[in-house]
């Protein structure tokens, strides 16, 4: 933090000080009242500098340096004589550095760390007031207004793109199952959600599948949980390459996959489930091709007796579980589905 704000701080106390310093000269002010200009704003970044470098809590020494600011900022106001237009200007400045650093608070702290820099500026020059602002300080004050603003807006340009990338990154790892790439279940969920009410709205076909590796735990047990997680992946990827890319696989949770194929009425759907277990069947991996792999799927289409997206899935679930009992590495269909009309 010291090697950032050290330029900051010697060109903004620097453009601050020129500032005064016209106004100085414009009143043939003291040697007191240039010395009183001169130390803040050309000598004091450096002390800050070195304070903070050699301390042994850097970030509470500039904290206190950022109130010191503040406080010798505030104390040009008298030195000034209360000139209005850079009064102003170097106390709202002040104050957006100390909101900008986005430190809790501190521009709070600054309020009475301003107010005492106020008063030893009184004390220091004494009270005279001479609000008017020549043409001549008003050029002065337009270097540190631009140069300030625009720093200011750069440095929130970034910000929000920073801000907006890590969204964007924080909105990817939401949807996407780490180990598969598939949609994680809370993302899978909502597009099932909105395939079921385009089912109850528009009548549009939705079907889901089902599918559990079979016998996963043996997997896990004999060859380990790498390889039990190599088998996962392998099924994502066979997942993956049968659907559309307007399907929407996820898995659900453990060797647990889910698919919604919205549009797909029951009987495509079944061949997209039978396509994935022979495909399973065919697995291969790549350090043991002796393990075999297979797998169960239940399909369920969306109907009216699914008031809920747990009615719809339940019903998938009970395909599943009758796929399992009936012997495994098959597909089986809603049992409580209407025979669907012929066409
Ligand atoms: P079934 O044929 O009845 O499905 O038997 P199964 O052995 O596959 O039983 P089940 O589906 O209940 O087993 C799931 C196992 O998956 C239990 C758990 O230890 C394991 N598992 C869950 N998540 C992961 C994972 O991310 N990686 C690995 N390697 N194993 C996991
Ligand atoms: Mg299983």
């Amino acid at each position: 933090m010291p090697l950032r704000i050290y330029p900051l701080r010697i060109l903004g106390m620097g453009l601050g000080g020129t500032v005064a310093a016209v106004v100085l000269w414009e009143r043939n002010a003291s040697v007191l009242a240039w010395i009183g200009m001169v130390l803040p704003a050309f000598v004091w970044p450096h002390v800050a500098y070195l304070l903070t470098r050699r301390s042994k809590n850097p970030y509470r020494t500039e904290t206190r340096n950022l109130l010191i600011d503040s406080a010798m900022a505030a104390s040009f106001v008298p030195l000034m004589h209360f000139n209005l237009l850079p009064s102003v200007l170097l106390l709202t400045l002040t104050m957006v550095d100390k909101i900008t650093t986005g430190i809790r608070g501190l521009w709070a702290r600054s309020i009475p760390a301003m107010l005492a820099g106020g008063v030893a500026g009184t004390v220091f020059a004494g009270f005279h007031w001479a609000p008017d602002t020549s043409m001549r300080v008003i050029m002065a004050c337009l270097p540190v207004m631009t140069l300030h603003t625009l720093s200011v807006s750069i440095v929130s340009y970034r910000l929000i793109r920073k801000t907006a990338q890590q969204n964007q990154l924080l909105d990817e790892l939401r949807r996407v199952d780490a180990l598969t790439g598939l949609f994680g279940r809370g993302h899978w969920q909502e597009q099932a959600e909105a395939a079921l009410r385009r089912h109850h709205t528009l009548a549009e076909p939705a079907s889901m599948l089902m599918l559990d590796i079979d016998h996963f735990k043996a997997i896990n047990d004999t060859h380990g949980h790498t390889v039990g997680d190599e088998v996962i992946r392998a099924l994502a990827h066979v997942v993956r390459g049968s659907v559309r890319a307007s399907d929407c696989a996820g898995r659900f949770g453990g060797d647990e996959f889910a698919i919604v194929l919205p549009g797909m009425r029951v009987q495509e759907a079944l061949a997209v489930a039978h396509r994935i277990r022979a495909q399973t069947e065919a697995v291969r991996l790549r350090q043991l091709p002796e393990v075999r792999i297979t797998s169960s799927i239940g399909v369920a289409a969306a109907s009216h007796r699914h008031g809920t997206l747990r009615a719809w899935i339940d019903a998938a679930d009970a395909a599943l579980y009758t796929a399992k009992h009936s012997g495994r590495n098959r597909v089986a269909s809603d049992p409580e589905a209407e025979t669907p009309p012929a066409v």
